[in-house]
């Protein structure tokens, strides 16, 4: 062999090794999830990092926050009222549609529906990732209609994880079932005045929409389930635990402040890619340079908002 070719040989080995370690290592390092984030999963915080005397006198996270109670009390009867609406316009629509659907559906075409539901669920995962990385980073409470309604959840969210668990089923699902009604209002338009020929043509499309809508409205009870770590049924546990559905140790990664990272909370499978691919904090970039806003400041405001 010629001799030349050994040092670059060990160079791109190096190189390749380099390569595999940062792409190997953790996102969040155990030390870090102790350090920075609320530890949800023991009730008597025998934390193996020794909360700071600062730490102990004010709470940084829980129900004790003073930024978390505030939140927690602007939560208004309209609110709630326009939850309500949402559950019961969402459980309407979807009972229809999914009456025109199962009525047409063929033995023949399951493997093409399994496809569809696959598309849905990777397509709800990065909505979840989308919307609610929009959410904790940009705006304020202080927006009209959008601060107090839509941004205070996931203010409250990050200081105090474990409020959603006390949420009953009407706040934790009414947005998720909100966002999905333009769409499933849409299916139900086709469902009336489409001619059968046409609906047969869409019909795997149909099914993805459909699919889509239902992931997307189940994404919130999911992210629920990932901070509940007592009680919780079996088969949810089995899902969360095969990767079906967001596991409660991954989605630790993200409530490490800042919360910066790992925003999908369907499934989660788009979260290390992502991260990878640094897709948030580029996206971060260049609207603070197009814009001049810093990512997160709300955020943090409400964090400091300890005593
Ligand atoms: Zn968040
Ligand atoms: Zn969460």
């Amino acid at each position: 062999m010629d001799t030349s070719t050994v040092p670059h040989i060990e160079l791109a080995a190096t190189a390749a090794c380099t390569m595999a370690t940062k792409i190997l290592a953790p996102v969040k390092t155990e030390r870090q999830i102790y350090e920075n984030s609320m530890l949800e999963d023991d009730p008597n915080a025998n934390s193996v990092v020794r909360p700071s005397k600062e730490d102990s006198n004010t709470p940084r996270w829980g129900p004790n926050h003073r930024g978390a109670q505030e939140l927690a009390n602007l939560y208004s009867t309209g609110k709630r009222t326009q939850e309500c609406i949402c559950v019961g316009i969402f459980i309407t629509l979807m009972a229809v549609n999914s009456f025109f659907i199962v009525i047409r559906l063929r033995i023949e075409s399951l493997s093409s529906i399994l496809i569809a539901a696959l598309c849905g669920i990777v397509t709800a995962d990065f909505i979840s990732g989308l919307v609610h990385w929009a959410a904790d980073t940009w705006g304020s409470i202080e927006l009209p209609i959008l601060g107090k309604n839509f941004l205070r959840p996931f203010r409250e969210h990050h200081i105090d994880p474990t409020s959603i668990t006390r949420h009953d089923f009407i706040e934790t699902n009414g947005d998720n079932f909100m966002v999905t009604i333009p769409a499933l209002s849409k299916l139900t338009w086709d469902f009336l005045t489409l001619p059968e020929s046409d609906i047969q043509r869409r019909f795997l499309w149909i099914c993805y929409w459909w699919q889509l809508a239902i992931f997307v409205a189940l994404t919130n009870q999911i992210h629920k389930w990932s901070h509940t770590y007592f009680g919780l049924p079996g088969w949810v546990v089995w899902l969360q635990e095969h990767r079906i559905i967001l596991p409660r140790r991954h989605h630790r990664v993200h409530h490490v402040a800042p919360h910066e990272t790992y925003f999908c909370i369907t499934t989660g499978w788009l979260n290390w890619p992502l991260e990878k691919l640094r897709f948030w904090y580029v996206l971060e970039t260049i609207i603070e340079l197009t814009t001049g806003y810093k990512p997160r400041v709300d955020d943090f405001k409400w964090a400091q908002k300890r005593s």
